[in-house]
């Protein structure tokens, strides 16, 4: 298999799965969405870790939760469809 192509869609991704007309295999589908913390939690992830544990581990959550991406993919196909940034 080769890696995901970068891909410049059309597609209104949002946070929810959506509806749509897959690009790649043509069959109707609801995506199927999986969150990934963007950049922005890996730097805030990797500051709160140098304050303490014992401080950030209560502020993680909440954090992590508001820099995540959303990204699509096509359940038909696996084709991946676009990203919804918070
Ligand atoms: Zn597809």
């Amino acid at each position: 298999m080769k890696g995901p192509p970068i891909l410049t869609t059309v597609v209104p991704v949002g946070p929810e799965p959506t509806h749509m007309i897959c690009p790649h295999c043509h069959a109707e589908i609801d995506t199927t969405t999986y969150t990934r913390p963007g950049n922005i939690a890996y730097i805030a992830a990797t500051l709160i870790c140098l304050m303490g544990c014992a401080f950030g581990c209560c502020l993680i959550p909440c954090c992590i939760d508001n820099c995540m991406d959303v990204h699509h993919t096509c359940p038909n196909c696996k084709a991946y469809l676009g990203k919804y940034r918070r």
